[in-house]
């Protein structure tokens, strides 16, 4: 489900009206529904009974503390993926000891200070970094607990970019490999073997690819079972979610035409795994984060102007791919609605909707068919709760923009807009 609906031609996020809001707040702002994010995190527990598990959600999609804190009451688990989430996380009321530490780069003070404040483990994703974590933990005098991080060589169907359970991706052990590397593990002195972990890619809309992969890891999870006595299987995240309602029309498939953007339901995902998983006897971690927030925030920006040109319209608006990366980085598509509708002028017609941004790849929407659209007016662009404020920067000197947390009639500042003293923080003229 989704919180954000028209009423009587305006735009609500649960009762918030968001052509107030934006008013009252400015613009560009995210705003967030926690209802919509909650009803994720329960639904996906309910689907998810039938196994004994926790679900990690998968902190760098958003990593506001005020959407933490959401999660943490929930007593959800975080997958972090560097020193400064496990301190967003103990921030926002979260438990290390919930924390699973993934990523292929962590330094030596990031494994000390996740080890000083007792994680629940490390996912190894490469021998050099396991022999690392054992030295740490050797000074610290504890037992460092790991999962090792398979590769489980299978195709997501999804962007490049995020793909990461091929071969040929950066992330992982590759499954030839992986018994010899617990193997190294059990004889360190400083390691406790605690999981196996697998994440195959983000944006996953068919269950098919995820049912494929436990396939593939389930003889390997019982060998490291009766091995090592490990407690635990993540099967990471990825789960994907509709940005484009006009493709989304089909049912949950498996293996369908792989151009449509399904919706791939809950009943879908726990339907293909949660049997095979049953039978494994284990604990079994997830990690999603896209589908936890996406669906969950929208963007909304101010049009300041319309610019005709021979062969184009663009409709300029006051966000830009500084505040929202993703269709600059992944040629992703993002719905984009006007806050108000049907206003009197004009005819829909088909423009490209850009930011101020002096690069040609900040647009939100090119050859998009629009209702009429007029200078002050609000667009919202939606779906743009997870990996949108989180990936924001201040390129060209723009400040980051305010994020809103909406629960019933409540719109709370979780993130307030930067100052022009914000942007220059830290910077100094050399003496
Ligand atoms: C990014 C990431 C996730 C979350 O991916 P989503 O597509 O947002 O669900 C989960 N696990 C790991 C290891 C990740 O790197």
């Amino acid at each position: 489900m989704h919180s954000f609906e028209y009423r009587n031609g305006t735009l609500f996020c649960e009762n918030v009206d968001l052509a107030q809001l934006a008013i009252k707040t400015g613009t560009p702002t995210y705003v967030y529904s926690a209802e919509t994010i909650l009803d994720h995190y329960r639904r996906l527990d309910q689907a998810l009974q039938e196994v004994p598990h926790l679900i990690c959600y998968a902190v760098k999609a958003n990593s506001n503390i005020g959407i933490l804190n959401l999660f943490a009451k929930e007593n959800a688990g975080f997958d972090i993926v560097s020193g400064g989430e496990l301190f967003r996380v103990l921030k926002a009321g979260g438990k290390a000891a919930q924390c699973t530490f993934a990523g292929v780069g962590k330094t030596e003070a990031e494994i000390r200070e996740a080890l000083e404040h007792g994680i629940l483990a490390f996912n190894i994703e490469s021998e050099a970094e396991l022999a690392r974590i054992n030295r740490v933990a050797a000074t610290l005098d504890v037992k460092a607990p790991i999962a090792v991080r398979v590769n489980p060589d299978v195709d997501a169907h999804t962007h490049k970019y995020i793909s990461t359970g091929k071969s040929e991706n950066k992330f992982g052990i590759a499954f030839e490999r992986v018994l010899g590397v617990y193997e190294a593990a059990s004889k360190m002195s400083h390691i406790a073997i605690r999981g196996v972990q697998m994440h195959i890619g983000s944006q996953i809309t068919k269950a098919g690819p995820f049912a494929e992969a436990v396939d593939k890891m389930l003889p390997l999870v019982n060998q490291l079972k009766e091995l090592y006595g490990i407690e635990y299987f993540s099967i990471g995240g990825g789960m994907g979610i509709v940005y484009d309602p006009s493709l989304a029309s089909g049912a949950a498939g498996w293996w369908e035409n792989e151009a449509d953007e399904s919706l791939l339901t809950l009943e879908a995902y726990a339907g293909a795994i949660v049997p095979k998983l049953k039978t494994l006897g284990l604990k079994i971690l997830v990690e999603p984060g896209r589908f936890m927030v996406g669906n969950a925030g929208v963007l909304l920006t101010q049009v300041q102007y319309i610019k005709k040109t021979e062969t184009k319209k663009f409709v300029i608006v006051d966000a830009g791919m500084n505040d929202l990366i993703r269709p600059a980085l992944y040629q992703s598509f993002h719905e984009i609605v006007p806050v108000t509708k049907n206003h009197p002028y004009g005819e829909a017609e088909k423009a490209d909707i850009v930011g101020p941004v002096c690069e040609s790849g900040d647009f939100f929407a090119q050859d998009r068919e629009l209702p009429p659209i007029a200078e002050g007016d609000i667009l919202a662009v939606m779906s743009a709760g997870a990996y949108g404020a989180t990936m924001s920067s201040n390129y060209n000197s723009r400040r980051l923009p305010a994020e809103i947390l909406v629960h019933g009639e409540r719109a709370e500042v979780i993130r307030k807009r930067q100052t022009l003293d914000d942007l220059i923080d830290g910077e100094s003229i050399p003496q």
